[in-house]
């Protein structure tokens, strides 16, 4: 074969390149319109009957020299890629995506301004227990400016048998300590029958990894003008998680942190793996302000300042941790909250990391 004849042959095959390319995106343009008219009309969009029929079209229409398996496999990468595409369409509608809306959004809580730049922090007892218990911790949070309280009064437990906390009489605990050191209250709330009641209390409403997908619950707090604290389920995707704020926002309720505490992984050493990537991914997909709980995610004392300096430097809008005065007797959670001391060394630890990095404040 000559070179001449060569370059003739190649030339031909980027040509067919370019209809074979031009062909699969008008493919593309068809396939998006169907996916608008199967939403319109509420249908699932994967179809495998509809596929098995275009499999079979082509395979009576094979004259070759290419095999059929190999025609099937080109193709069913091409059906893939339109079911691909018209996720991705789904995902840049959601209201919660960035794609949707590109400023972050920034939630003002007692003043302080939620996703704005400058790190927040939550600390607070893992469960309210007393007044003087959480007095004690909100007098500590106070003194280091902080704005915020987090308590719980609702204890989702493992076992029945476990402390399940002192429901609303906690919140008023919570609300009393709070008021007296101007901070404002995060607390969780497990079921929408509690919503209303609590609301007097709680100026952030959180909602707990063991009920994000709590639709009703979801749904609930959607539909109240606070803030709500959305915690990553312990087996929840990222793609989960976004829906699950999908369904506060779409009750019109757009002040959400969504926060990652931490999934489920064969690893033991400890209490749960922390997902860092996450905190990336979820700023870059949403417009929402994103924590980590360093407490629940490693269930550890030791790695509370390692993952909170993580948190910061991979760019979370904020850091939770667990306080209580006396953990060693707590009623939940005794191995891994700070007491007053820990607290002061931690908080102040973490400063002067932010400071040295220049990471805001
Ligand atoms: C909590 O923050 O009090 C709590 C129970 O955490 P999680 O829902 O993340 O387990
Ligand atoms: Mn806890």
């Amino acid at each position: 074969m000559s070179n001449l004849e060569l370059e003739q042959l190649r030339e031909k095959v980027d040509a067919v390149n370019l209809q074979i390319l031009s062909l699969i995106n008008e493919r593309a343009s068809v396939i998006q319109d169907i996916g608008k008219l199967k939403e319109k009309q509420g249908v699932d969009r994967y179809d495998p009957l509809r596929e098995r029929h275009m499999l079979n079209l082509l395979k009576d229409n094979n004259d070759g020299p290419l095999e059929q398996k190999t025609v099937d496999h080109i193709f069913k990468e091409i059906f893939k890629s339109a079911l691909n595409m018209q996720e991705e369409d789904t995902r840049k509608a959601l209201l919660v995506s960035r794609k949707k809306k590109a400023e972050d959004t920034v939630i003002t809580i007692n003043g302080e301004q939620v996703g704005a730049g400058d790190p927040s922090f939550i600390f607070g007892p893992c469960a309210v227990e007393s007044q003087e218990q959480v007095s004690k911790v909100a007098e500590a949070i106070g003194a280091k400016g902080l704005k915020m309280i987090r308590g719980g009064a609702y204890k989702p437990r493992t076992s029945p048998y476990d402390f399940q906390g002192l429901g609303l009489d906690g919140l008023k605990m919570l609300k009393k300590a709070a008021d007296q050191y101007n901070l404002a209250v995060v607390s969780e709330i497990v079921t929408p029958g509690h919503l209303e009641a609590a609301l007097d209390y709680v100026d952030v409403v959180q909602v707990g990894a063991r009920n994000m997908q709590n639709f009703e619950l979801l749904k609930a707090v959607g539909s109240i003008n606070k803030p709500v604290l959305l915690k990553r389920g312990m087996s929840a995707t990222i793609e989960e998680f976004i829906n699950a704020a999908e369904y506060i926002i779409a009750s019109g309720n757009e002040n959400i942190i969504l926060c990652e505490r931490g999934i489920r992984t064969y690893e033991k050493a400890t209490r749960n793996t922390l997902d860092i990537s996450a905190v990336p991914i979820l700023k870059q997909e949403t417009h929402l302000p994103v924590f980590v709980d360093v407490t629940h995610s490693t269930g550890r004392r030791d790695l509370l300042l390692p993952a909170a300096k993580a948190a910061i430097a991979i760019g979370a809008d904020g850091v939770m941790a667990e306080v209580h005065p006396d953990p060693a007797v707590a009623l939940s959670d005794a191995q891994q909250q700070m007491d007053l001391g820990q607290f002061d060394e931690y908080y102040d630890a973490l400063m002067k990391f932010m400071k040295q990095y220049e990471l805001k404040i």
